[in-house]
């Protein structure tokens, strides 16, 4: 089958072995994956990864290793960690912390930028037939936004910052704007706020941004060091900051504002893929303008360079032919 392999290299394989679902696993047929910025920080050296890329993906199962073959043929999307079921996190359901998970296409598990991929049956979500493609191809990110609502209580008179104007940065401001909480994103390139502005979400420059005490929540997704101590210029005494970006950056932080104002800091990664698949089944809002470019497995090669570059968006692979 043809993959996107990373080994110290990035390597187009046309020759990539099918795999075997092994039991309570699913085989799974891809048809489009996004790339993400964390395929893009594992091409650099992060998680020190080696194996097939990708973790967001839809696709149809094609083969079930035992319970649930009720699921062959059904449309499909998955959560990336994989479980063992036994340890002390996942006692508590605590899934996304197993001691002992694989990650799809980020730690020990071979990930989506392939024809196949096997995954635990567990693992799958439904896509209803109202969703597309392209839009369920941002379940995961998609639920990384929604996380921020598990673990922060979003009051109605709440004034909600969101910095960064990426990909997540972006979802995250379409998903907070569901709430009645004053939400505003602030961001450097007007061409991306422009695709949530449409949307009803209020934006501003960041040079424009009063540096004040004044925001109650603020969610850091700049992807860069110094967003951190931004946050902290802007946040009300007690108030919280959700740190959204996974910046394999060493930078000295000064943390005497977290003290001194009592602040909360939420680190917030994987989230629930249930009501982003609901938010998308009920359109609640538009994923499609952030896609960049859809490019077939053949260009694959054009896909990943045209991700890497300035204000790209979502970039996705298409893996029929
Ligand atoms: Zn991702
Ligand atoms: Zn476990």
């Amino acid at each position: 089958m043809k993959a996107i392999e990373f080994n110290k290299t990035v390597i187009f394989r046309d020759n990539y072995p099918v795999p075997e679902p092994q039991s309570g696993e699913a085989l799974i047929k891809i048809d489009l994956a996004g790339i993400c910025n964390t395929d893009l920080e594992i091409i650099k050296g992060y998680m020190n990864f080696s194996g097939i890329l990708g973790h967001e993906f839809v696709g149809r199962v094609v083969k079930i290793n035992g319970d649930r073959q009720e699921l062959v043929g059904k449309r499909v999307t998955g959560e990336i960690n994989c479980p063992c079921k036994e340890c002390e996190y996942c006692q508590k359901g605590l899934y996304t912390h197993c001691s002992n998970r694989s990650v799809l296409g980020i730690y020990n598990r071979n990930g989506c930028f392939a024809d196949y991929i096997t995954l635990p049956v567990d693992n799958l979500h439904i896509i209803p037939d109202s969703v597309t493609d392209e839009e369920a191809v941002f379940t995961e990110p998609l639920a990384a936004a929604y996380e921020i609502l598990e673990q922060v209580n979003i009051k109605p008179d709440d004034k909600v910052l969101i910095l960064g104007d990426g990909k997540l940065g972006l979802l995250v401001s379409l998903v907070l704007n569901q709430t009645a909480a004053d939400v505003l994103l602030a961001g450097k390139h007007e061409e991306k706020l422009g695709k949530v502005e449409d949307q009803g979400v209020k934006t501003i420059l960041p040079e424009n941004l009063e540096i004040s005490k004044q925001y109650d929540i603020v969610v850091e997704a700049t992807g860069s060091a110094g967003g951190f101590e931004f946050a902290l210029s802007l946040l009300k005494p007690r108030g919280i900051l959700v740190l959204k970006s996974t910046v394999a950056a060493n930078k000295e932080i000064n943390l005497a504002p977290v003290v001194v104002d009592e602040i909360t800091v939420i680190g917030s990664r994987c989230g629930p893929f249930k009501p982003a698949i609901n938010a998308l089944e009920k359109k609640l809002f538009n994923v499609k303008p952030l896609i960049s470019g859809i490019y077939k497995i053949s260009k694959a090669k054009e896909a990943l360079k045209l991700s890497k570059t300035k204000g790209c968006l979502k970039v996705i692979i298409d893996f029929n032919d």
